[in-house]
């Protein structure tokens, strides 16, 4: 069975005055059995998040070299030394703001597992892909272009967030999340021998009011989540609901 996580991602959001929702979210993961909790916030806090029991410290993004000219770039080793274990990569927000394309996500992905650490690979479609009923086909070539030879459950979870619900309250179609879940594990199960076992979150607008009935849904494993992980308050309650999660959805 693949493991259940729950992953915060942070974005560019967070000073200091945060780190007390951190304590208390890594409070609370001691009491939530069967999840792993993931944090990835700022770099700048990383070590601090990274003192905590309990959850697992995640950077954002790293460049895909270990070391050289790349003017305030962050590599996969120094991330790992500033306390990182994962790694979010592929991020939609990178793949805009930065032109980032399936090539170099599966560089930074490489470069992540180079430096012992386990990449969660984002993968989504826009709504104009959607709109236009290529969401399968977008996500079978993000797939088999941004993450390489090598995965295991081990090294890498793969996150699917349809590009259109991020940050914008808008979530799926229940039927359409388990039907992109089951294509994503028959894809990862057909090209790697233990590929069935990488987890697979759900992105976009996940909150305590619908994390229940998206993590009743087969094949999602858990979920990433952008601003209802900047506290405890709206945070706990997502990973106390996958806690809840039946042994076999
Ligand atoms: C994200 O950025 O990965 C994300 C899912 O954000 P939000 O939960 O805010 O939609």
């Amino acid at each position: 069975m693949a493991a259940r996580i729950i992953a915060g991602n942070w974005k560019m959001n967070g000073l200091a005055a945060a780190l007390p929702e951190v304590a208390r979210i890594a409070d609370a993961a001691h009491d939530v059995t069967g999840v792993e909790t993931v944090i990835a916030p700022p770099v700048t806090l990383l070590p601090r998040v990274a003192r905590h029991d309990g959850i697992t410290p995640a950077a954002q993004d790293c460049h895909a070299a270990d070391a050289g000219a790349h003017t305030g770039d962050l590599s996969a080793p120094m991330l790992a030394e500033a306390g990182a274990r994962t790694e979010i990569l592929g991020h939609s927000e990178r793949r805009a703001n930065h032109a980032e394309r399936d090539v170099q996500v599966a560089g930074k992905v490489r470069a992540a597992w180079g430096a012992g650490l386990r990449a969660i690979l984002c993968i989504g479609e826009t709504e104009a892909q959607y709109r236009g009923g290529r969401t399968v086909e977008v996500l079978a070539r993000q797939l088999a272009a941004s993450l390489p030879e090598g995965a295991t459950p081990e090294n890498t979870i793969v996150a699917y967030e349809p590009v259109w619900a991020i940050g914008t309250g808008i979530t799926l179609r229940e039927d359409e999340i388990e039907r992109v879940h089951r294509t994503l594990r028959d894809r990862l199960a057909a090209r790697f021998a233990q590929g069935a076992e990488v987890s697979l979150l759900y992105g976009g607008s996940v909150s305590a009011e619908n994390a229940a009935s998206i993590f009743a849904l087969r094949n999602v494993d858990g979920a990433l989540v952008g601003g209802a992980s900047l506290t405890a308050g709206k945070f706990v309650p997502i990973m106390n609901a996958l806690a809840e999660k039946g042994a076999y959805a």
